[in-house]
């Protein structure tokens, strides 16, 4: 028999337990609270039209001229203040949300370029992320097509950014994907590329017209040994497949002299522009116009 003292201990436990898995499941709920929050809000963001577009240039720097821009989504709610996409793609990606968000991003990339078009200006290409999520839909070719076509932003003028992890599922089936969207005009560009962990025998049978190095590997370019070779590295390997270059993140004066020196195509990063609004990005190709 259990003597008194090992029966309040064990009840004492148990207790004790008990307090944990209570902490555990309030934890659960508060999170989980926290993203129906996050859905609500961003559905009323949704109807408000408050889920906006920003465009960041992508620089040429032989000529100084922005060539196409990376569209970013941007949310600004009245009560909450900034959004960071970071914190509500996630979200609509999980509730289903994701297709009207996008939809949102190409409708706003359709009247930039019939903007640019109005004013005369030669027409940049376009950047459009692609969630995972969107990227599985049985009729992601025709559903893309379909809003291209809705909101007249040219195929031939898009960039896909697609991340390595849309190619973990089933590659054969992606690379068909791919190959459709492909042959329709559209560009493919892989995101964040050095990030991911699969092998890179994928990029023999993807279709790749651009590879982005992550903004992971700017930092110290010209000090740290081993940014500097995977940059290198990333550079030589999409040429030698003859794909563009592009590095992302670029900060400093430093790294820009440190990328055309390696050849390196399109820079993208602060020390150019953030991302801003359509009226900002049309001011800053007209100015690049009168260069
Ligand atoms: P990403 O596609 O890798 O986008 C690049 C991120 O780096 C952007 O953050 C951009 O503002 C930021 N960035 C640009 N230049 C610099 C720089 O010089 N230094 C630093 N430190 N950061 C720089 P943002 O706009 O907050 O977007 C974060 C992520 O959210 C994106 O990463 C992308 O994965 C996702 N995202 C944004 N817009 C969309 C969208 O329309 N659809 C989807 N599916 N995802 C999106
Ligand atoms: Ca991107
Ligand atoms: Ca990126
Ligand atoms: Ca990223």
């Amino acid at each position: 028999a259990l003597s008194e003292a090992a029966e309040v201990a064990m009840a004492d436990a148990k207790r004790g337990g008990d307090n944990h898995y209570r902490y555990f499941t309030e934890e659960l709920n508060r999170r989980a609270a926290e993203r129906l929050r996050l859905e609500e809000r961003l559905r009323v963001g949704l109807a408000e039209d408050r889920i906006q577009t920003w465009f960041q240039p992508k620089v040429d720097f032989q000529t100084g001229e922005v060539v196409g821009v990376e569209a970013l989504v941007r949310w600004q709610d009245p009560e909450w203040g900034w959004i960071t996409p970071d914190r509500f793609i996630p979200v609509a990606e999980s509730v289903g949300l994701i297709d009207v968000v996008t939809e949102r991003v190409i409708r706003a990339c359709g009247q930039l370029h019939q903007r640019f078009q109005r004013a005369c200006l030669s027409p940049i290409a376009f950047a459009i992320n692609l969630s995972p999520r969107l990227f599985q839909r049985p009729d992601i070719t025709r559903t893309l097509l379909h809003w291209f076509q809705e909101y007249q932003l040219p195929p031939e003028r898009v960039f896909l950014e697609i991340t390595e992890s849309l190619l973990v599922d089933d590659e054969v089936l992606a690379g068909k994907v791919l190959h459709e969207l492909r042959r329709n005009g559209i560009s493919i560009s892989l995101d964040d590329f050095g990030t991911g962990y699969s092998n890179l025998s994928y990029l023999r049978s993807i279709p790749v017209d651009e590879l982005k190095i992550d903004k992971l590997f700017m930092g110290e370019l010209t000090r740290e040994v081993g940014n500097a070779a995977i940059v290198n590295s990333i550079i030589a390997l999409g040429h030698n497949l003859g794909m563009r270059v592009v590095a992302e993140g670029v900060e400093t004066e430093a790294q820009v002299r440190y990328l055309r020196a390696r050849g390196c195509d399109l820079l993208q990063g602060y020390h150019f522009s953030p991302a801003v609004p359509a009226d900002g990005l049309l001011e800053m190709r007209l100015e690049n116009q009168v260069m």
